[in-house]
C-alpha cells in the first residue's frame, strides 16, 4: 500500500486538478516540467546547498529532557524553528523559486494568510531578484500588521483582498484569477500540500528534507533510523507531509496529527477538517472541506492563523481515511497551555501551530523506551502577543 500521488495526481478519491480551462496551460506545464526539473543534478545542487546555506539546515534534532520525563518516552524535537524566517515554510520557497527561475518565469505571486508564506515567498523573490505580489486577505492585512511590513521590505507588493471573509480563503481564489490574467511569465508559489496537481506532490517532496534529515539522526542519537510515533500539526498539511513522507509505508511509524479545533469541533468556531469536512472541491482540488449542507464553503476558526484554513491537503484526507494516521482536535486553550509547557519546561517557544502537536502529547500514552519525534513547524516570536493575551488558558504557567 502506497500513499504516494498516483500518475492521475490523485491520492484515494483526493486530489486531481479542478481548474478553469483558462489556467490549464499553466497547470499543464508546471506537472510535465517539475518532477524532470526537481530530480536534476542540478537542481539539486543549488537546493541543497541553499537549504544548508542559507536556511541553516540540517535543522537540529533535538532531545527534549525535562518534557520526556514528564511524559515518560523519550521525546526528540525535530527543530524547524531554527530555520531562515522561523519555519519550516522557506523549504517550500526555495524549492520552488529554483523551479520557476528553470521553466524561465519572471514574476512570482502567492496566498498567504498569517503572512508566514508570504514572508518566505517575499525572501527568496529577494534573493533571486524577481517580482514578486503577495495576495493577503484585508483582514488578515490589518491583523498581521508585522508581516506585511516585512514582505513589503523585502520588496514584495501585497494586494489587500477585499472578496468574501477577506481571510486566506479568498487570498488564494485572487491568487489563481491574477494566474489567469498573467499565465506566460508567472510562477504561482503556493505554501502547502493543497491546490491542484502537482501542488501537493510538489511541496511534499520540497519538505521531505524533514524526514530525511530525521532518519539520519535517530540513526545517529539512538541506533536506529525509524521512531515509533511521529507527531506534527496540519494546516494544508506541508510540515505533516515532510515529516511522515520518509515513513509512510513504514507500519512500525504510527503517525499522530494535531488539527485545529478551535473552541471545540462541535462549536461552530473551529478549523478541524479531518474530524467536520465532508468531500468538496476547494482551489483546483477534492479533498476534505467545511461546507454547509448545500455546499457553501465555511469560514474556519482557530487562534492559529497558520491552521485557519477550511480545507487540508488531499494527501492527508487519503491518509486519515484509511487509518495510517491518527488525528487529534486541538483547542485553542490545549494549545496555549502547551505553548507554556514546552517554553517553561525547553526554553523554546513554539508557534502556536507547533504548540498543536505538543498537546496531542498529553492525549497519547507511550511506554517508557518509545521513541517519539514531534516537529517543531516554527517559532513563537509572532504569537507573544497572543501568548501573553491568553496566559489564563495555562494558569498553572501563566501566574505573572
Ligand atoms: C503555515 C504554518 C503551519 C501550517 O501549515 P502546514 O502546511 O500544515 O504545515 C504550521 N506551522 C507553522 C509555523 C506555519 O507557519
Amino acid at each position: 500500500m502506497s500513499y504516494q500521488v498516483d500518475e492521475n495526481g490523485f491520492y484515494g478519491e483526493f486530489g486531481g486538478a479542478y481548474i478553469p480551462e483558462i489556467l490549464y496551460k499553466c497547470v499543464d506545464e508546471l506537472r510535465k516540467a517539475y518532477l524532470p526539473v526537481i530530480e536534476s543534478a542540478e537542481f539539486q545542487q543549488e537546493y541543497r546547498q541553499l537549504l544548508r546555506d542559507y536556511a541553516g539546515r540540517p535543522s537540529p534534532l533535538y532531545y527534549a529532557e525535562r518534557m520526556s520525563r514528564k511524559y515518560g518516552c523519550h521525546l526528540y524535537l525535530k527543530r524547524e524553528d531554527c530555520n531562515h524566517t522561523g519555519a519550516h515554510k522557506i523549504n517550500n520557497a526555495i524549492g520552488q523559486i529554483l523551479l520557476a527561475k528553470k521553466m524561465g518565469k519572471t514574476r512570482v505571486i502567492a496566498e498567504t494568510g498569517a503572512g508566514q508564506h508570504g514572508v518566505a515567498t517575499a525572501t527568496v523573490c529577494a534573493l533571486m531578484g524577481m517580482q514578486c505580489e503577495i495576495f493577503m486577505g484585508k483582514t488578515d492585512v490589518e491583523r498581521q500588521h508585522t508581516n506585511v511590513e516585512r514582505m513589503r521590505m523585502l520588496g514584495a507588493k501585497v494586494n489587500p483582498v477585499t472578496t468574501g471573509n477577506m481571510t486566506l480563503s479568498d487570498a488564494c481564489s485572487a491568487a489563481i484569477r491574477d494566474w489567469c490574467c498573467h499565465p506566460s511569465d508567472t510562477y504561482y508559489l503556493v505554501g502547502s500540500t493543497m491546490g491542484p496537481h502537482p501542488y501537493p506532490d510538489l511541496v511534499a517532496k520540497l519538505q521531505s528534507v524533514i524526514s530525511e534529515e530525521i532518519k539520519i539522526q535517530l540513526q545517529e542519537k539512538v541506533g536506529r533510523d525509524y521512531p515509533d510515533y511521529l507527531v506534527a500539526c496540519i494546516g494544508g498539511g506541508s510540515n505533516a507531509a515532510g515529516t511522515i513522507y520518509h515513513y509512510m509505508d513504514d507500519e512500525r511509524v504510527k503517525i499522530v496529527l494535531a488539527e485545529a479545533g478551535g473552541h471545540g469541533i462541535d462549536s461552530g468556531y473551529t478549523a478541524a477538517t479531518i474530524h467536520r469536512g465532508r468531500t468538496g472541491i476547494l482551489h483546483g482540488s477534492k479533498m476534505l472541506v467545511m461546507q454547509t449542507p448545500d455546499g457553501q464553503i465555511e469560514e474556519a476558526f482557530s487562534i492559529s492563523a497558520g491552521l485557519d484554513y477550511p480545507g487540508v491537503g488531499p494527501m492527508h484526507c487519503n491518509m486519515a481515511k484509511q487509518g495510517r494516521t491518527q488525528v487529534f482536535a486541538i483547542n485553542d486553550d490545549e494549545a496555549i497551555y502547551a505553548g507554556y509547557e514546552m517554553t517553561r519546561l525547553e526554553g523554546i517557544i513554539p508557534a502556536i501551530e507547533s504548540a498543536h502537536a505538543v498537546a496531542a502529547l498529553s492525549k497519547m500514552s507511550f511506554r517508557p523506551d518509545d521513541i517519539v519525534v514531534l516537529t517543531v513547524s516554527g517559532r513563537g516570536d509572532k504569537d507573544v502577543e497572543t501568548y501573553l493575551k491568553n496566559k489564563e488558558m495555562a494558569k498553572e504557567y501563566g501566574n505573572f
